[in-house]
């Protein structure tokens, strides 16, 4: 199919947050200039590129079929995905795009940005990094970003949102030793709406840091509950956003709601992303002390998709190393995944870190983490995650029943 229309596409920088947030907002803006230069290299002078503001663009690509439209965004976002370097330092950050098509996708501009606008959010819904192209499906499926900022805003007030709970084992024994506290969305408007879709709003928003605290105090109120009942021996895991882990007050609230729960601190582990602790590793080393002292728990989540310094890893006072469940979902199909897995626990080990599997699903992948050397851990093969008075189950099966 070789005819030739006009195409809408909506590009967002990936984590492009994250780089004001821990370079400060000069770097950000250099990079934005540079991510310009490299999307300008890709097109033609006949079509255009425009700031939306933000880290958004628009691009207009004339008289040529979706295929090449298609190969052109490809392009941008492997360029995009390259380092850069800003202010002598290496950063990274990825893009994601949504294209519609002149005139199956629609035929006025707002409406061809509207829908190039939900592609780009499905996009990143699948991953980041990716393009997608607008299709009917979408436009029912998908909430669009306004739809989702909308109701995220009132979720707290409105009780929409709600805290899982996933358990750990030791790969040993099937002991429990904590849990991985996960949020939820049931929209009274929208459904059922996955972290995975609305956390990127979130952030992009603002809107995550009193989610993120949120999601600590309920986890505060029910570790405090736990406690009361003489459960004591188990961690449960809170996942942070950059955002969160940057922002100026975070150790100090970390402080008061130990203290206000009564909590031993050593029950509450953070998970950060590799992104979070690497991005500026000195100063993140520096905030993770400060949380160490008050006696929680830190790990790395989602260990091996970031752009780990291994260097840097060394200095990081973490106790807990989480393998990314894309390389355990893999076991005893990708020779690759498997040496991976392989690594990243040898590479626990050897920092003498506590190193837990997640996305575990079948027996086969827990004997290969347990016999590789595998301390915990966690997935679909134990447990999915789970209402608090489920999770409790777990936690005192013989004495609650
Ligand atoms: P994550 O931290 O990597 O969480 C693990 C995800 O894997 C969870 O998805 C969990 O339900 C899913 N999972 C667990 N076991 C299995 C398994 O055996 N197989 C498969 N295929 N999946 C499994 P969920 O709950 O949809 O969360 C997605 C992501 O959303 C989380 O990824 C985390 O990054 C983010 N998230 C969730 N809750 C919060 C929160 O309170 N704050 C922040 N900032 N992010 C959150
Ligand atoms: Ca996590
Ligand atoms: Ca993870």
């Amino acid at each position: 199919h070789t005819e030739t229309s006009f195409g809408v596409a909506f590009l967002d920088l990936d984590h492009f947050k994250e780089v004001n947030d821990v370079h400060g907002h000069n770097a950000g803006d250099l990079l934005l200039q540079q991510a310009v230069e490299r999307i300008k290299n890709r097109i033609r002078a006949s079509d255009t590129a425009a700031r939306l503001g933000g880290d958004e663009f628009i691009l207009l690509l004339v008289d040529m079929p979706v295929q090449e439209m298609a190969a052109r965004l490809t392009s941008i976002l492997r360029d995009l995905s390259q380092v850069f370097t800003i202010l002598d330092k290496p950063v990274h950050v990825s893009g994601s795009a949504g294209l519609a098509v002149f005139p199956t996708d629609g035929t006025d501009f707002d409406t061809l940005l509207k829908h190039a606008d939900m592609a780009m959010y499905q996009a990143k819904a699948a991953g980041r990094n990716t393009i997608q192209l607008f299709n009917t499906e979408m436009a029912t499926a998908l909430r669009s970003k306004y739809q989702l900022e909308s109701v995220l805003r009132s979720a707290i007030d409105s009780k929409e949102f709600s805290v899982v709970y996933q358990p750990q084992v030791d790969l040993k024994d099937g002991r429990l030793v904590g849990m991985e506290a996960l949020l939820r969305l049931n929209s009274k408007e929208l459904g059922v709406i996955g972290p995975d879709q609305f956390i990127p709003v979130a952030e992009d928003t603002g809107l995550i840091y009193s989610i993120g605290e949120w999601v600590l105090e309920q986890v505060g109120m029910q570790l405090a509950k736990w406690c009361a009942l003489g459960i004591q021996d188990f961690t449960v895991a809170v996942n942070l956003s950059a955002k969160q882990f940057w922002n100026q007050n975070f150790v100090d609230k970390i402080r008061d709601l130990v203290l206000r729960h009564g909590l031993p601190a050593h029950m509450l582990e953070l998970e950060l992303t590799e992104r979070i602790a690497m991005g500026d590793a000195e100063r993140a080393i520096g905030k993770m002390q400060a949380l160490r002292e008050l006696g929680v728990r830190l790990s790395i989540d989602d260990f091996g998709t970031g752009y780990s310094s291994l260097a840097y890893l060394r200095w990081m006072p973490v106790n807990v190393l989480k393998i990314d469940k894309s390389f355990v979902n893999d076991i005893g199909s990708d020779p690759d995944d498997e040496i991976i897995c392989r690594s990243i626990i040898n590479l626990g080990l050897g920092l003498g870190l506590t190193v837990l599997a997640e996305g575990v699903e079948t027996k086969e992948q827990a004997n290969f983490l347990r016999e590789a050397g595998c301390h915990l851990a966690q997935g679909y093969l134990y447990s999915r995650p789970v209402p608090p008075l489920e999770a409790q189950l777990w936690l005192r099966p013989a004495e609650i029943a």
